[in-house]
């Protein structure tokens, strides 16, 4: 039989909210701190790890620098620099003797002012003991040494400081070039692909990698030490990539089992997000990780066990090259574009995996603890954006920033869904975007106005649930439903709700309608 259905949606709003504890607390975040990036571009970064000395846990090396003026009469190149000392800079190959280094800064006098869009080769020679944090920094332990890209503490957050002079932000992108000269049997890796190996016939060899995309410093990566290589070859939608997993050697025969479900989940990336954005799928194992720095993740080696419990680890890295990556987060108060579409991603591969019924489950579990404590972690109902700087890294932004992708899936419905976040993600590529950038950019590309939906999940805090209040029959198959929105740390009702809803009839099929609540 056939079988019509038309829904008359009123809406009754409950005035009772969950809760009485609004989060009233205000949030200052400066958004006008200036920048080296204001008025200066780095075009390509080349670092040459020349050194590491294991007793005194100095670091030596070099790095030049190709930048670029964004302003007219450039006097001084300003750079940040962090706990290292500079020997040498260099102009254009001649030795200066014309800069200053004052705690973070590195500037440097030109004898000639640029002009905008000119550039000046720099090379600056610097050594001393990187700066570290609990998690973040460069590390020298006990034959290894490496990055992390951020600090957790750290304000801002950027780390690239630790290692090379830079300008550290989220926007700045160029094009790396590491090189490390190491002691034999020890290796290094960075991001890209390994250029060549030079035998300096002095009991070293010098590892040149090179990445074609360009980066942000906190991306930028190197790991030494004695590592095993474990290669693959990953089918792409774009042709062969090559997967390499550098770990210590008692780890290399549980690579395989651990990273078991890698190519499906690759595979499941590529299909929702676009083809994979990089030149190489790498992990290093690290003591301290996991930091998704492009091509080459700091991977902690406990996490390689032969087993598949950390599975959502190394998805949720993975899912950074597309989020993080390929598109960065304009400003640490735009993290939730990084870390919460990764926390969907450590969740949403289970559905290509594990299929529909354990993803549901699993997200289902997600969410009912998103709504039981990340208000407890994080100290009140945070909106995702403009997260304080304490909580960049914290349960809004990772775990309600999943449930809100998970919400804009729905309210786009999966075909509108992917295909505007693949565009998104394109229009974006190797670029910065905001969380305006992402609204707008929905809004345009799919004809759907965005704003009500990021006000009510991104801009402003707390939940909105949505339940049946009743069904009463009109006429014929006319049926009205009466639907309430109860909010829970908010103080306003999300407006322009799309919300599909099941009815079922006398012989329990099913029907499902999506229904438009205006506020
Ligand atoms: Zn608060
Ligand atoms: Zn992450």
């Amino acid at each position: 039989m056939r079988y019509f259905i038309l829904v008359l949606s009123f809406i009754s709003f409950s005035l009772f909210s969950w809760a009485q504890n609004h989060d009233k607390c205000s949030h200052k975040v400066s958004f006008q701190k200036t920048s080296l990036g204001d008025s200066l571009h780095v075009i390509s970064y080349h670092i040459y790890i020349d050194s590491i000395n294991w007793e005194t846990d100095n670091l030596y090396a070099r790095c030049e620098l190709e930048v670029q003026s964004k302003v007219n009469n450039l006097v001084q190149i300003p750079l940040e620099l962090m706990d290292l000392v500079v020997s040498e800079v260099k102009i254009d190959n001649v030795i200066t003797e014309d800069f200053t280094q004052n705690n973070l800064r590195l500037n440097i006098n030109l004898d000639a002012p640029l002009q905008e869009n000119q550039s000046v080769n720099l090379s600056i020679t610097y050594s001393g003991e990187p700066y570290n944090e609990s998690w973040g920094g460069f590390y020298i332990d006990n034959q290894y040494a490496y990055n992390l890209g951020v600090g957790f503490e750290a304000d801002p957050h950027n780390l690239g400081k630790a290692w090379f002079p830079c300008v550290d932000d989220f926007r700045d992108r160029a094009i790396y070039d590491i090189t490390a000269r190491v002691e034999d049997p020890l290796k290094a890796v960075a991001g890209g692909i390994l250029q060549e190996v030079i035998d300096n016939g002095d009991g070293t060899h010098s590892y040149h990698w090179h990445l074609e995309e360009n980066i942000p410093t906190y991306l930028a990566s190197v790991a030494i030490g004695d590592y095993a290589i474990y290669e693959d070859t990953y089918e792409g939608i774009n042709g062969d990539i090559p997967i390499q997993i550098y770990v210590r050697p008692y780890k290399i025969d549980i690579v395989e089992p651990t990273f078991t479900h890698l190519k499906n989940t690759l595979t499941a990336f590529e299909t929702s997000w676009g083809a994979y954005p990089f030149e190489r799928v790498g992990y290093v194992g690290t003591s301290i990780g996991a930091m998704e720095h492009a091509t080459n993740i700091a991977y902690p080696s406990f996490a390689i066990d032969g087993g598949l419990s950390y599975e959502y680890l190394y998805t949720h890295e993975l899912s950074h090259m597309w989020f993080g990556d390929k598109v960065t987060c304009a400003s640490a108060e735009d993290m939730w574009l990084n870390e919460g579409w990764a926390t969907y991603c450590q969740l949403f591969y289970e559905k290509a995996i594990y299929g529909e019924i354990p993803y549901k489950n699993t997200m289902r579990h997600h969410l009912r603890e998103v709504l039981r404590t990340t208000h407890f972690t994080d100290g009140g109902y945070l909106a995702l954006y403009g997260i304080p700087h304490n909580l960049t890294y914290g349960s809004t932004v990772y775990d309600k920033g999943a449930t809100v992708v998970e919400s804009l899936r729905g309210y786009l419905g999966d075909e509108v869904f992917f295909d505007a976040i693949k565009a998104y993600l394109n229009n974006y590529a190797y670029h910065h975007a905001s969380s305006e950038n992402m609204r707008d950019f929905l809004s345009n590309h799919t004809g759907v106005d965005m704003t009500d939906f990021f006000d009510a999940y991104v801009f402003t805090p707390g939940f909105s649930q949505f339940s049946v209040d009743s069904v009463s029959h009109i006429s014929g198959n006319d049926y009205a439903i009466y639907m309430h929105q109860r909010i829970k740390g908010k103080e306003t009702f999300a407006n322009s709700n799309i919300i599909e809803v099941t009815l079922m009839d006398q012989q329990w099929n099913t029907h499902s309608v999506r229904i438009y609540l205006f506020g």
